[in-house]
């Protein structure tokens, strides 16, 4: 493993290995989190996860366009930090590494990753509340544009909003089928940037954990389950990253 000296020392010998990220990987590309300090993560004195919600686009249409347009422009400024970049890196080298990400950013892929779990999905685009067809942000906007009107699925006739799971929303269920088998095949869970507060995902490396798994956490501050991981970093992820010269 190529992460931090540290961890390529300890984990020489993981094969399956299962990364778990957080907002603290976006954090240095410019993205707020919603924990651990600098927490900004807040439009127009709504969490991020209430202007995005399903409820908010039965109530107030033209708060939920503003954001869209808001949250399209921020999306295509952003660019991956190499964080981002060393992650898809891991993936080159190691087959057998599964990333799985609470982030909405799209970041990752941006960076390089494949087949990337996101278990909140994607805000880079929108979906059907109904039947999860995807649309694209300018598609929504362009419909708006002429009468105010936000653009219903053309498949179902349901709501539209970006394609994040909001609270009160369920879960993506392929994505956690998936994220569940790899979680119960690794032999090393690494979280990335996390403070592991938000379940169901927090669950996966307890799960891991219980099924015999080595678990390592880096974040700037202590999470919730650093008693369990046999290895706690608490730095920058950026640091944490660069430091990572050379590979096995
Ligand atoms: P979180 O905000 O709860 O925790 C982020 C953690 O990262 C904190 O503990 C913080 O101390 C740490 N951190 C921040 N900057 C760091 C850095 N530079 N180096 C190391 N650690 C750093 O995030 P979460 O655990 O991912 O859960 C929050 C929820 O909010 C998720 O559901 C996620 O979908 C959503 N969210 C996503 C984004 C994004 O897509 N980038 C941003 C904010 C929130
Ligand atoms: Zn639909």
């Amino acid at each position: 493993m190529q992460i931090s000296e540290e961890l390529r020392r300890r984990f020489a010998d993981a094969e399956r290995v299962l990364v778990l990220t957080g907002a603290g990987v976006s954090a240095e590309s410019g993205v707020p989190t919603f924990r651990g300090g600098g927490n900004t993560a807040v439009w127009k004195g709504m969490r991020f996860d209430v202007i995005s919600s399903a409820e908010m686009v039965a109530r107030d249409l033209p708060a939920v366009w503003e954001w869209f347009d808001h949250r399209r422009n921020f999306m295509d400024s952003i660019l991956p930090n190499p964080a981002h970049y060393e992650i898809a890196r891991w993936q080159e080298r190691f087959p057998q590494l599964t990333l799985a990400t609470q982030n909405i950013d799209g970041l990752h892929q941006k960076a390089g990753s494949r087949e990337v779990i996101e278990l909140h999905g994607n805000a880079t685009y929108a979906a059907c509340l109904d039947c999860r067809r995807r649309y694209e942000l300018e598609w929504v906007r362009e419909i708006f544009a002429v009468d105010e009107r936000l653009a219903l699925c053309t498949g179902c006739g349901g709501m539209i909003k970006t394609a994040t799971i909001s609270f009160g929303q369920s879960m993506p269920e392929a994505e956690m089928q998936r994220a569940q088998e790899v979680t119960l095949a690794a032999d090393l869970f690494i979280v990335l940037g996390s403070s592991l507060v938000v379940y169901p995902a927090a669950g996966f490396p307890i799960m891991a954990k219980r099924n015999g798994s080595r678990l390592a956490i880096v974040n700037r501050e202590p999470t919730e389950q650093d008693e369990l991981a046999d290895i706690v970093i608490n730095a920058e992820i950026g640091a944490t990253m660069s430091r990572a010269v050379g590979v096995n």
